[in-house]
C-alpha cells in the first residue's frame, strides 16, 4: 500500500493544521470567556465545544484522501455530513404499489430487490458487491465527465473494452499489493478507459471516463461502481468451464473476485490509516458457515493466509478431513478452520446469526447461496456451485491434503 504519496501527505498536513487552527481558536474562545466568567465555567465551555468538534464529521475537511488511499472519483460526499445521497447513485424502485428514488441502493450489501416477510417485515434480497458513485459533472449533452482514478499504486490487471461483454460493461481491474496480498480494485460502467493490460499505474491515474455501459444503466443513472475484491481461485476457468462454458474475462471476472465494503473500508482508514483489508475483515461476523470435504490445498488461502486462524493443535488441524468456512451475508469468505467430521459433500453448519428469527426463507437471506427456511438452511445450487469455484483443484492438486 503507497503510504507515502506526496500529494496525500500534503492533503493530510493541511488537515492537521487546520485542526491545530480550530484547537488554538477554541483556547482562545475560552480565554476570552474567563474574562467574564469562572475559571470553571471557561473550562466547561472549551470542554464542550471539543466534544462536539470531535463527533462532527462535517469539520472534517471532505478530501479524496482516506488514509493511504484515494476515492475513485473527485466526488467527496462520501466524507461530508449528510453526503450519502450526494454521493451514491439511485436506483429506481417499484415496490407495493409506490415509486422511489432510493440513494441507498447505490450502497455496497442487501440494499435492493425488498420482499416483504412474515417473521422480518421488509428484507432486501438483491445483494450489491460494490458501492455506486454518482456522477459530479455533466457536458452540453448531459453525458458524464468524471475522471475515474486508481485508488493506489498497482497494475491494470485486466480492461473488458467490450461493453456487451458484461453486466459490468466496460471495467478496469487494477491489482494492488498491500502488505504483500493482492487485492483488486473493479471500475465498471466506464465509457472508455484510458489504460492497457499490464500497465503500472501511480494512485490517482486516470484509468477511464465515468459511463453507463452495462446492464440496466441510461445516462440519467451514469455512475460508477466500485469494488475492493480478493481473488477466489486460479483455476476459474475450469469451473466456468463446467458450469457454464464461455468467459472472455480470464480469472478477472465478476464471477471469480469477491467483494467487501469499500466505503466501511474506506472511512474506517480514515481513523486508521494502517489498517489492512486483513484486519479490518478478520473483525466481520460470520452470516452462515458451510464444511465440506477436504480434498486439497485452497487457492483462496494461498494467496490469503489471513482466512486461517491459528492454530492450538496443528496435528488435528493437519488431520481434519473437512474444512469449515465462515462467511458473510453477502458470501465474501471470512475464516476457514478444520472440521473433524467425515463429509461426503458440502454441508451448511450455521444458517444465520442468533438474531434471525426462524423460518425465513435463507434464499431471500442469502442471496440465493442457500434454501429452505431458517434455522434449517441447505445448500442451493448458486452456493453449491460457489463451494465449487472455492475448492476446485489444478491439475495434480486433487487429493493431497497438504497445505493448512
Ligand atoms: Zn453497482
Amino acid at each position: 500500500m503507497n503510504f507515502l504519496s506526496l500529494d496525500g501527505e500534503w492533503s493530510r498536513a493541511v488537515a492537521a493544521g487546520l485542526a491545530l487552527f480550530i484547537v488554538l481558536g477554541l483556547l482562545a474562545a475560552g480565554f476570552a470567556l474567563s474574562a467574564g466568567g469562572s475559571p470553571e465555567e471557561a473550562r466547561e465551555a472549551v470542554e464542550e465545544v471539543v466534544e462536539e468538534e470531535a463527533v462532527g464529521r462535517n469539520d472534517r475537511p471532505a478530501t479524496v484522501w482516506a488514509g493511504p488511499l484515494r476515492l475513485p472519483t473527485d466526488n467527496v460526499a462520501l466524507f461530508k455530513e449528510n453526503g450519502a445521497p450526494q454521493f451514491y447513485q439511485y436506483v429506481n424502485r417499484h415496490f407495493e404499489g409506490q415509486s422511489s428514488q432510493p440513494w441507498e441502493a447505490g450502497q455496497y450489501g442487501f440494499v435492493r430487490t425488498p420482499v416483504r416477510t412474515e417473521e422480518m417485515g421488509v428484507v432486501y434480497t438483491r445483494f450489491h458487491e460494490g458501492i455506486d458513485i454518482r456522477a459530479t459533472q455533466r457536458d452540453g449533452r448531459g453525458e458524464p465527465r468524471d475522471t475515474v482514478r486508481a485508488t493506489d499504486d498497482g497494475t491494470v490487471a485486466y480492461i473488458n473494452e467490450s461493453a456487451p461483454a458484461s453486466n459490468y460493461g466496460k471495467y478496469v481491474v487494477v491489482e494492488h499489493e498491500w502488505k504483500g496480498t493482492p487485492y483488486y480494485s473493479l471500475y465498471a460502467h466506464l465509457s472508455e478507459p484510458y489504460v492497457e493490460t499490464g500497465e503500472r499505474v501511480r494512485q490517482g491515474a486516470p484509468l477511464g471516463r465515468m459511463g453507463y455501459t452495462g446492464a440496466g444503466l441510461d445516462k440519467q443513472r451514469a455512475h460508477m461502481h466500485f469494488e475492493l475484491n480478493v481473488l477466489i481461485n486460479d483455476h476459474f476457468q475450469q469451473w466456468i468451464d463446467k458450469h457454464f462454458g464461455g468467459n472472455p474475462h480470464g480469472v478477472y471476472s465478476g464471477l471469480n473476485m469477491r467483494g467487501f465494503d469499500p466505503a466501511s473500508y474506506l472511512e474506517a482508514l480514515r481513523d486508521d490509516p494502517d489498517l489492512t483489508p486483513a484486519k479490518f475483515l478478520t473483525g466481520l461476523d460470520p452470516y452462515y458457515k458451510i464444511a465440506f470435504p477436504r480434498n486439497g490445498p485452497l487457492d483462496v488461502l494461498r494467496r490469503y493466509p489471513w482466512m486461517r486462524p491459528s492454530v492450538g493443535d496443528s496435528t488435528v488441524a493437519a488431520s481434519a478431513p473437512s474444512w469449515e468456512m465462515s462467511f458473510t451475508r453477502g458470501g465474501f469468505p471470512l475464516k476457514v478452520e478444520p472440521y473433524s467430521r467425515e463429509l461426503s459433500g458440502p454441508t451448511v453448519t450455521m444458517s444465520a446469526p442468533p438474531e434471525v428469527p426462524d423460518g425465513v426463507s435463507c434464499m431471500h437471506l442469502t442471496y440465493e447461496h442457500l434454501k429452505g427456511a431458517t434455522p434449517n438452511c441447505t445448500l442451493a445450487p448458486r452456493g453449491r456451485r460457489y463451494i465449487d469455484l472455492i475448492t476446485i483443484q489444478g491439475p495434480g492438486e486433487s487429493g493431497s491434503r497438504r497445505a493448512w
